[in-house]
């Protein structure tokens, strides 16, 4: 009998990344061992005010992923089922930190669900360490020039302080 090979198993983490913070970062480390290949995606979303362009979201993303050789940075302005497609990818990783998330979430995943049967999401709990950080936190934080450390990748702190340093 011939040898199949064997499909990757492609996983895509789309987000705003806005940007990247320690609960994320949690995320797509434990994503990426459960998947031959990571894609965290950022999402060019025309409707939102962002902090850094998708180019810097990008940028950071690769520096802070660097030391993971499955996980591959990107960003995409479609339907989420439609950059699936593109990139033959199944499964979708989103994040859950609370019972608001999960609401939010469960619509989303309906949503693509509808739109596309074959792609499953699947959701991974918050380390309860990061239960209360989101990237809208981390940049009110950073606004008044508080320390966020703690909260993101020093060279993520250190863009945000860039970002803050004339304002
Ligand atoms: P979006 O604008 O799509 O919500 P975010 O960058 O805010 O993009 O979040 C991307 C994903 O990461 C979402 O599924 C979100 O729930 C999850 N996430 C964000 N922060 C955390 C955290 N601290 N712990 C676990 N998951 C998180």
């Amino acid at each position: 009998m011939e040898h199949q090979r064997k499909t990757p198993r492609i996983a895509v983490y789309p987000g705003s990344f806005d940007p990247v913070t320690k609960g994320h970062m949690d995320i797509i480390q434990r994503a990426s061992r459960q998947f031959d290949k990571l894609i965290v995606a950022v999402l060019n979303n025309l409707s939102k005010n962002p902090l850094f362009t998708v180019d810097e979201r990008k940028e950071l993303l690769g520096t802070v992923t660097a030391h993971l050789p499955n996980v591959e940075i990107d960003s995409f302005r479609d339907l989420l089922v439609n950059y699936m497609d593109l990139k033959q990818a199944h499964v979708i990783v989103r994040g859950i930190r609370s019972v608001t998330d999960f609401e939010y979430e469960l619509q989303l995943a309906s949503t693509n669900h509808k739109l596309n049967s074959e792609v499953e999401t699947i959701f991974m709990m918050t380390n309860p360490k990061y239960s209360y950080l989101s990237s809208s936190v981390v940049k009110e934080i950073a606004s008044f020039h508080g320390d966020v450390g703690d909260l993101v990748p020093p060279e993520v702190e250190k863009a945000l302080k860039e970002k803050f340093a004339n304002r």
